[in-house]
């Protein structure tokens, strides 16, 4: 059984690290696995800092590095999470400067993207919280452009979203459309489940998280329309918060086990469906 684990962190300044991480993934039957650049401050970075944006891609890159190494499958997907921009516009910067800031970080993606050293752009998007209108329009000017340079370049993207149902999937098409970028290269990272199939039915890729109780099971009767993943943080301050790619790998074991989930529907889920999302730039 190929376990493919679409969206995790690893980070050794706060956890595991990624050797361990692997190791351990590995063990419980994974696969494949892509890592998505943390945040600035969690590698000890500060925000708004060019340098510390390098670094914080070249750790990405490093984790697909060292997983491929360790034998999985693995690719790095780099950018600027939302509370980035968040952040600068409460340390003062007006909206032009966080947006030019925004827009170079997404070239600098898009370049990692050109050199074979990243599969992806992400995780861009909007906070999840509740933010004033501006900030939300400021981050959907920033996706547009990432949807654009990954158009360019050929590039998956994986958004980070605020849950708001069959409108925040609508929000994502018109980007989309917009940008005229392949709807299946864009990942709606951390979809609800119950979502799955109408965010499929739009051609979007959606990623469903194993951790959250009944979602997966919800995903599931649209069919096995979208990929998986646990989004660990690997952040030993925050335990709990999300499952570790390893608990993912045992309990999609277990759901076959049980015939929640058939032989099929698993290689749809960790093989077709991943392909479908990165086609050349992973071997998958
Ligand atoms: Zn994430």
């Amino acid at each position: 059984m190929a376990v493919f684990d679409n969206h995790a962190h690893a980070n050794e300044f706060t956890g595991w690290g990624v050797v361990e991480v692997t190791r351990r993934f590995r063990a419980a039957g994974g696969r494949g696995i892509v890592f998505v650049a943390l945040l600035t401050w969690s590698i000890g970075g500060r925000p708004g800092d060019r340098g510390w944006v390098v670094r914080l891609y070249d750790h990405a890159v490093r984790n697909a590095e060292v997983a491929r190494g360790a034998g999985l499958v693995s690719g790095a997907v780099v950018g600027l999470h939302p509370a980035e921009c968040v952040r600068l516009l409460e340390a003062g910067w007006g909206v032009g400067e966080v947006e030019g800031f925004m827009r170079w970080a997404v070239d600098l993606a898009a370049r990692y993207v050109e050199e074979g050293r990243a599969v992806g752009l992400g995780e861009f998007g909007r906070p999840h919280w509740p933010v004033d209108g501006r900030v939300v329009e400021l981050c959907n000017r920033v996706v547009l452009y990432a949807l654009e340079r990954a158009r360019d370049v050929g590039a998956a993207v994986h958004l980070h979203l605020e849950r708001g149902g069959q409108a925040t999937v609508d929000s994502v098409v018109e980007l989309v459309k917009r940008a005229g970028v392949d709807p299946a290269r864009v990942v709606m990272h951390h979809i609800e489940g119950a979502l799955a199939g109408y965010a499929y039915a739009r051609g979007l890729s959606p990623s469903v998280p194993v951790g959250r109780r009944g979602e997966f099971e919800d995903a599931l009767r649209a069919g096995s329309v979208f990929v998986v993943e646990s989004d660990y943080l690997d952040d030993k301050s925050r335990p709990g918060a999300v499952i570790p790619p390893w608990t993912l790998a045992s309990k999609l074991r277990q759901y076959v086990a049980k015939g929640v989930l058939s032989a099929d529907d698993m290689y749809k889920i960790c093989v077709e469906n991943v392909r479908r999302i990165y086609g050349d730039l992973l071997e998958v």
